[in-house]
């Protein structure tokens, strides 16, 4: 049986990059994304890719969404759930006036969702072979690692979905579940920005090769692209 990864967001960025990388490599691929209709590259990969790739409309920031998926890819074995789907949040993130409703939309999107996707696809993680749960996490969430202060909504988004990722990477445990967070790297696509020191070939790469040696001795851990361990 074919390896089967499951990745939010997979329309553009760095879920287009895992999307193309893991169907190279023989990974049957469900592609989600909000609206399959637009996503023309995605659809285009997969008209390359063959059967392959097969494209699922998601939206993680509703519940009905989710839940509707993991309806219809029921007895699906799914070895990789992938939690891509991030947004950046509101413009600017200095201190000052922040609008409260967009603070909590990204915390919907990057905290909330991670958990309700794992709630919805427990049974189909536990159907797979490799039973990982991985959470795009950022050096940028890292309370550890924050020396220049500001980005308010992004850095308490993502603080705060390594705060569910180790508390799942607790209770799925004894599951066999293996629960990760990745940090991709600062990477070149819409969020990331055109001066990003990385392509999104070379993070996903990275991200590719952490996975494939990771086990369950990883289980609740924060790894760089380059295999970095990241300090919360
Ligand atoms: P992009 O902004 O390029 O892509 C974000 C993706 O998330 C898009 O596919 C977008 O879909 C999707 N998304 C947003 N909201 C939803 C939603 N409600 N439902 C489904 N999909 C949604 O970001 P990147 O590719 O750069 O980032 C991917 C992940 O990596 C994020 O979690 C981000 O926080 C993280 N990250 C990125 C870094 C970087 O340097 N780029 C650094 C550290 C972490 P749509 O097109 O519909 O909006």
């Amino acid at each position: 049986m074919d390896n089967t990864i499951l990745i939010t967001g997979a329309n553009r960025g760095i879920g287009l990059e895992l999307t193309r990388q893991y169907g190279a490599a023989g990974w049957r691929v469900l592609a989600c994304c909000r609206n399959p209709e637009q996503a023309v590259d995605l659809r285009q990969l997969a008209a390359q890719q063959g059967q392959k790739i097969a494209i699922h409309a998601l939206d993680v920031g509703s519940e009905d969404s989710i839940s509707r998926l993991a309806e219809n890819l029921c007895g699906e074995a799914i070895d990789i759930l992938f939690n891509n789907a991030g947004v950046g949040g509101p413009k600017p993130q200095d201190f000052g006036p922040i609008n409260a409703e967009e603070w909590l939309a990204a915390m919907r999107v990057n905290v909330v969702a991670p958990f309700q996707m794992a709630v919805a696809f427990l049974d189909h993680l536990l159907a797979g072979k490799r039973r990982f749960l991985v959470i795009m996490g950022t050096q940028l969430g890292s309370i550890a690692d924050n020396t220049s202060g500001g980005k308010y909504v992004y850095r308490s988004s993502k603080a705060a979905a390594h705060m569910v990722g180790k508390s799942l990477s607790i209770d799925l445990e004894p599951r066999g579940i293996t629960t990760l967070l990745l940090h991709p790297g600062w990477v070149r696509t819409d969020m990331g920005g055109a001066q990003a020191t990385l392509s999104v070939t070379q993070s996903v790469e990275g991200l590719r090769r952490v996975l494939d040696g990771a086990g369950p001795e990883d289980n609740g851990k924060l790894i760089a692209y380059d295999g970095r361990i990241i300090p919360w």
